[in-house]
């Protein structure tokens, strides 16, 4: 009998659910691939792209298929980055092949080729096109102007590409990358900034993670650029990962003026523009990557910092398939590539405060706005028994007064889209609720409809109610539509403008939008968190929050550390130096603890009290946790499976500790218990939350769980430190 040799058998991580590691044979005619090399292998029915984990294997199986392509010569997923993906199943207990199609840009899954395209730049060559062809002059000339400039900027510039192509094919012009500018030098920093400085230089070659606390305005993106500058100076490259708000044309700028080798990754790219930026940061042609969530998974030549703007950031969670946090993916690849990292945020997570706080974080502290501008101050309306309009109470309405009489501009915040948030019969009490989710529909006007905030279903606005028949529909609570039309009644004589995802829906529209308000004119604008987060507005001398008490409301236990974080970042969009702000806060629990320590206190001072609180509780950050989440057509079968996913990680847990009498307290389970929101789109979900006295015993536990067979309908996910429907 003929035996094949071990080593022409590898191993492929296929990007498929459960067991997506195969043994497949290399048949001769191929090279044996290198681990981190595609291969195409046949799989089920059809042929998929999986990725070689390894070439030492020695099959048991007899039989193997062979794979029918090899990919790259060179591996993809170079060594750290697989590292990463076994670390990553195993810590997020997700499947090996699932996780390197995760990590992966979308055109290197699909198996485009590794290479770098020639870019579409291009200048001018010696041999100009003849006189009298003048449309073809006239382009000569215009890249002539402007070397280096893309084949989208020139058809931008109102020439075709017919008539380019025709300048490159008679070699009028060739491929040529613009100049670079001379890169700009920053401000001097201030006394904290350099203590900042001074502090990550001091690491400049180990892991040391900072955690950079310092106030809206008080230079924080100034230190990171300071503190790559060196390192990029000597060839190695930096990483900033920014949430999906940040990323602003304003916020590339300030990286590209001073690092002029800087690429940008967000989902707003091509898939092929983010594949071939992937692959210049991998060899080195890019000094600096700035990119939102998924830019974590890219590999460099030679990383030297990372960095993580509003690390607090809810957007660097991934909330579905794998259940990644980019930040702490970012805190593990800076501590195996032993470089330093910086976590910037004005409201830290409390994870990261407790971080911190255990010595395992570097605190710095920058208490002060770089430019000197002053603090705002904070005021609390005490809305019982208020008259208000829309939402807006008298007080408020003089506060406004007074600052757009000064000629300043006013933001207010309010996190709900639409016109009201419930439409209510005020004959029956019925409430207009969405056929498919526990939700109550929203009330849109403009156009006038009713919107599913949680599955997008839109529904006609009935003229009478539903259950009784009389027209006696009311709007009740208010969303930015009713806001936004108050304030129009209000102050007829200055503009408003109502910013929030119906309003604005593209970047280059906020921008535009922005771009307007900061010519300075008196003004308010009206706006959901797309005004909370990552602009400055210097004219901007009054700061509303319309709805405080929502947020501390919640049974969420990370509701008050979000509402808190919101109302500070909000805050911090106010005031400059000559232009002191104030912020007006609406509450109907003005004596709320939470809201009372944020304002007296501050942002410090309410985590402090919120940290006691997660400690007394047994929360995270103080305790591990895990959500492990089923959903199906029909809720007992979500409830079967979680009961017996329940039963395992109870039995791990006795298994796990005979020392403590086969009763150790390490590993808690509760549940299931139905999801906030528990029919959603006709599904209906459960939940089971595991909490661990640490993380050893959370994955131990974890690591027992054998999903049972379940309807085809019923979909399950682990999430390890779930952060948002808890
Ligand atoms: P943050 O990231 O903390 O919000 P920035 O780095 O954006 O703060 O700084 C806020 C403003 O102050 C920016 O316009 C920046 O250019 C300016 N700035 C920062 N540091 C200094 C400094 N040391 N001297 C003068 N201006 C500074
Ligand atoms: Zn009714
Ligand atoms: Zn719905």
């Amino acid at each position: 009998m003929q035996s094949t040799p071990p080593a022409r058998v590898i191993q492929v991580a296929v990007p498929r659910p459960l067991h997506s590691v195969y043994d497949y044979m290399v048949p001769d005619e191929l090279d044996v691939p290198e681990p981190g090399a595609r291969v195409e292998v046949p799989f089920g029915r059809s042929r998929t792209i999986g990725i070689c984990t390894s070439n030492q294997v020695t099959s048991p199986h007899a039989k193997l298929k062979a794979i029918t392509a090899l990919l790259d010569t060179t591996p993809l997923v170079n060594a750290e980055l697989m590292e990463l993906a076994h670390w990553m199943t195993r810590y997020y207990h997700y499947p090996l092949g699932e996780v390197l199609s995760t990590i992966l840009p979308v055109a290197a899954r699909r198996g485009q080729a590794a290479e770098l395209k020639p870019a579409d730049c291009w200048q001018t060559t010696a041999n100009a096109p003849a006189e009298r062809a003048r449309k073809q002059t006239e382009l000569y000339a215009y890249i002539q102007a402007h070397p280096g400039i893309s084949g989208e900027a020139v058809v931008e510039a109102g020439f075709t590409r017919a008539l380019l192509r025709k300048l490159i094919n008679q070699g009028h012009i060739e491929p040529g990358i613009p100049p670079l500018p001379t890169p700009q030098t920053g401000p001097a920093p201030n006394a904290e900034q350099q203590h900042a400085l001074d502090a990550i230089s001091a690491r400049g070659d180990g892991f040391t993670a900072f955690l950079l606390d310092g106030i809206t305005g008080s230079g924080k993106t100034e230190v990171y650029l300071q503190a790559m500058a060196p390192i990029i100076a000597s060839g190695r490259q930096a990483l900033v990962l920014v949430p999906e708000i940040g990323l602003t044309p304003q916020t590339v700028g300030r990286f590209q003026a001073r690092f002029p080798r800087t690429g940008v990754l967000h989902s707003d790219l091509t898939d092929v523009a983010r594949y071939q930026t992937w692959l210049r940061c991998q060899n080195g042609e890019l000094d600096v990557l700035v990119g939102t969530r998924s830019a974590v998974f890219t590999p460099f030549k030679s990383l030297g910092i990372v960095v993580v703007d509003e690390e607090h950031d809810s957007s660097y969670k991934q909330q579905e398939g794998l259940r990644y946090s980019a930040r702490d993916i970012a805190v593990k690849r800076a501590h195996e590539l032993k470089v330093p990292l910086v976590l910037g945020s004005a409201t830290p997570a409390l994870e990261s405060l407790h971080n911190a706080r255990q010595g395992r974080y570097q605190h710095l502290h920058l208490t002060e706005r770089a430019g000197g501008a002053a603090l705002p101050s904070y005021h609390v309306i005490d809305m019982r028994g208020e008259t208000q309009t829309d939402g807006i109470s008298n007080p408020l309405v003089h506060v406004i007064k007074r600052h757009l009489s000064a000629g300043n501009q006013v933001l207010v915040f309010l996190n709900r889209r639409g016109f009201a948030p419930t439409l209510l019969c005020s004959a029956c009490g019925w409430q207009a609720q969405c056929s498919d989710c526990d939700a109550k529909l929203t009330m849109h006007t403009r156009p006038p409809q009713l919107v599913c905030h949680h599955c997008g279903l839109r529904f006609q606005t009935p003229a009478t109610c539903d259950a009784c028949g009389q027209a006696a529909l009311m709007p009740v609570g208010i969303g930015t539509q009713r806001s936004e039309a108050g304030l129009a009644k209000l102050f007829p004589e200055v503009p408003i403008y109502r910013i929030d995802r119906d309003t604005t829906r593209s970047n280059t529209a906020l921008e535009a939008r922005f771009d307007t308000i900061n010519q300075g004119a008196s003004c308010i604008m009206i706006g959901t968190q797309m005004l909370a987060k990552g602009h400055h507005f210097p004219d901007v001398t009054l700061v509303v929050v319309l709805n405080a008490d929502a947020g501390f409301l919640s049974p969420d236990f990370r509701a008050p550390e979000r509402t808190a974080q919101i109302i500070v970042q909000v805050a911090g969009r106010a005031g400059r130096a000559e232009k002191p702000g104030e912020v007006w806060i609406q509450s109907f629990q003005p004596d709320s603890p939470a809201l009372t320590q944020l304002i007296s206190e501050g942002y410090a001072g309410f985590a402090e009290k919120a940290l006691a609180e997660r400690q007394l509780a047994g929360l995270p950050p103080w305790n591990p946790m895990a959500m492990l989440r089923a959903e199906a057509t029909a809720g007992e079968d979500a409830v079967r499976f979680l009961n017996t996913c329940k039963q395992q990680l109870t039995a791990a847990r006795i298994t796990s500790d005979p020392a403590a009498g086969g009763a150790g307290p390490s590993v808690s389970v509760f549940g299931p218990v139905a999801a906030p929101l528990a029919r959603q789109a006709n599904r209906t979900r459960y939940q089971l939350m595991v909490l661990a006295d640490n993380r050893q015993h959370l994955h131990h536990a974890l690591d027992h769980l054998q999903p049972p067979r379940s309807p085809g309908n019923l979909r399950w996910s682990i999430d390890v430190d779930p952060y948002d429907g808890l």
